[in-house]
């Protein structure tokens, strides 16, 4: 049997491979900090026989509230992922699954390779509306990809959608796959018109380093970029110093930072309630939006989520409060889950790429509906 992480956002150490029903495994650490729950390996050799694959270190993972009712990601064709079965105890993560192919992936949730990436830029810029345009290095030398659609006019508002600052959370980039097909489809009336009263700034990928070595929730030099936004310097957090300076230039009316949560199985927004700035205005458009995707998208819901800061006490280091305390935009974290969501659960692929994409589409919705009130 043969098992390796060597490829894109690639992550597992084997500790012993020797039997099948007992495969040791460990989650590496992402590179300079002690986050860990990104795991993304092939298995070949194993067609026919029943695996138990135990993440030995699953203990000591960054939510240990992700494990119960988690089922692990699978796929043959690198297509199609489906759930295995999964149980937690003791710390140790086992994944149990009888192959039927030669080679078979698991990971934490469908990848999002850094290939994929280039191949959906690629496509946008195909609009005739789509300029892309790079707005520094990362630390890896990879480039901080800006998709911008539109150009700036009469009472225009400026809407900024970040994805994927904590790099194991693909979830988010399979978001930004739905939204932008949807916004560049001319047919669609709802991108027409929107497209009409806003231009777009996109960044589909805020840590490509990250993802591309398989780290879980840190760039490549382990700093946390989502608590970065009010101290980013171009040594430490150089993807959120790039894209703060543009957003400075551009200004703000709505700001949607997307992720994935580890241990919630709800989409759910967190807003930025605690930010000094934030007044009753904030709150109209904070709600008015959540309801309006509540309307377009019943995998979206209210009544599960963060609790809110207590006003003036949100941590500015967090995108979203930062957004909303500079800019006094509605700024918004959308979270989606690891695991499913439990009001309209998928037994067979749980949360998964397609539900991603299409909830993607679905804030187009929502987004029209504010669009007249953005300040
Ligand atoms: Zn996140």
């Amino acid at each position: 049997m043969h098992i390796t992480d060597a490829f894109d956002s690639g992550n597992i150490d084997v500790l012993d491979a020797a039997q099948p029903d007992r495969i040791r495994l460990e989650i590496r650490k992402d590179n300079g900090s002690d986050f860990y729950q990104w795991f993304h390996f092939r298995v070949t050799g194993a067609h026919g026989t029943p695996l138990t694959m135990a993440i030995e270190n699953a203990g000591g993972a960054a939510y240990l509230e992700g494990w119960p009712g988690y089922r692990a990601c699978a796929s043959y064709d690198r297509e199609t992922w489906f759930r295995v079965d999964t149980t937690y105890e003791n710390g140790v993560l086992s994944l149990h699954h009888t192959p039927q192919a030669d080679t078979i992936w698991f990971a934490y949730f469908a990848p999002y390779s850094m290939e994929r990436h280039l191949d959906l830029i690629a496509w946008a810029q195909g609009h005739a509306d789509v300029r892309l345009n790079v707005l520094g290095n990362t630390l890896d030398g990879q480039s901080m990809d800006l998709l911008s659609v539109g150009e700036p006019g009469d009472g225009k508002r400026t809407i900024w959608v970040t994805a994927r600052q904590h790099p194991g959370e693909t979830m988010a980039e399979w978001w930004m796959e739905g939204f932008l097909a949807r916004l560049l489809d001319d047919q669609d009336p709802v991108a027409r018109v929107l497209r009409d009263k806003a231009v777009f700034n996109i960044v589909p990928n805020m840590n490509p380093d990250g993802s591309k070595r398989g780290h879980l929730r840190t760039n490549a030099k382990g700093v946390n970029l989502n608590r970065e936004w009010n101290k980013a310097t171009p040594e430490n957090s150089p993807e959120v110093f790039h894209v703060l300076n543009r957003m400075r230039e551009t200004g703000i009316d709505l700001a949607l930072d997307v992720h994935g949560d580890e241990a919630l199985p709800y989409n759910f927004i967190a807003g930025g309630e605690g930010a000094p700035n934030f007044d009753a205005k904030g709150q109209t458009l904070l709600d008015g939006y959540k309801a309006a995707l509540s309307v377009a998208s019943p995998d979206f819901q209210t009544a599960h989520g963060y609790d809110v800061d207590a006003p003036g006490t949100a941590d500015l280091s967090i995108c979203t409060n930062y957004l909303a305390n500079e800019f006094r935009c509605l700024a918004m974290t959308l979270e989606m889950p690891f695991k499913d969501n439990a009001d309209l659960p998928d037994e067979e692929q749980g949360w998964s790429p397609e539900r991603c994409r299409k909830l993607g589409a679905a804030n187009l919705d929502a987004m029209l509906a504010l669009v007249d009130q953005l300040r």
